[in-house]
């Protein structure tokens, strides 16, 4: 009912072509750059699994990283929209391809370490003017049925417009203390999931974060990266 109601208001077009009854065509979502070889967090060279290979591995770093798309053209807007009150079902949309092979090397994840899934908090002002964390929908579209998920960290300072940072060097010095580990178990692994890593500063102290706090191994997941 809500939902036809809201189709007669906001009728659905491709954002890619302007096709009509949907966010994403299947056409325009075969166009978008995904990610092709799975590389090193650190120095973007390719890696198996993704892994950070051991030369390039830092103490409270991330240890592993798959992304499944390149963050530019049509996926950049996508995104865009999908931040807007409510428009997560542009999101959702983008989640309901299906990833069966992209998501091979991150099932393989699951099936050698068993991590506890995390998706990066919002602030709670932030989620609340929102209405929603885009994250926690990536985690629940893919993640939900073959891992453990829980909420290990909150967020603690409100760094609203990160993304319009664009100094590496002020975007570190924002996010610095925005964590707060907050359960008492300590899984040995983990995945951060977020939409978008770029400069991958949130994801640095989300990790630094958790193996403050006794993680081993943090591994990373977006949707896209830039
Ligand atoms: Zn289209
Ligand atoms: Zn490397």
């Amino acid at each position: 009912m809500r939902n036809s109601f809201l189709e007669i208001l906001f009728p659905r077009f491709c954002l890619g072509c302007g096709y009509v009854g949907t966010y994403l065509c299947q056409n325009c979502e075969s166009k978008m750059m995904r990610v092709k070889r799975n590389s090193c967090f650190y120095c973007n060279k390719p890696s198996l699994l993704g892994l950070t290979h051991p030369g390039c591995k830092k103490k409270q770093g991330v240890d592993g990283y798959i992304s499944l798309y390149l963050y530019n053209g049509l996926f950049k807007q996508l995104l865009q929209e999908s931040k807007y009150k409510g428009a997560h079902m542009v999101l959702k949309t983008l989640l309901s391809f299906p990833q069966k092979k992209a998501m091979e090397d991150v099932w393989r994840w699951n099936s050698l370490w068993n991590p506890t899934v995390i998706s990066v908090p919002l602030h709670p002002q932030r989620q609340k003017e929102r209405g929603f964390n885009q994250s926690e929908i990536i985690v629940s579209a893919y993640f939900s049925s073959q891992f453990i998920s829980d909420t290990l960290l909150e967020r603690i300072n409100n760094t609203a417009h990160l993304a319009h940072i664009h100094d590496k060097n002020e975007r570190k010095r924002k996010i610095k203390g925005a964590f707060k580990y907050c359960k008492s178990t300590i899984p040995k692994t983990v995945v951060v999931v977020d939409d978008v890593i770029t400069s991958g500063s949130t994801i640095i102290e989300c990790a630094k974060t958790l193996k403050e706090n006794g993680v081993q191994t943090v591994l990373a997941f977006s949707l896209a990266k830039g």
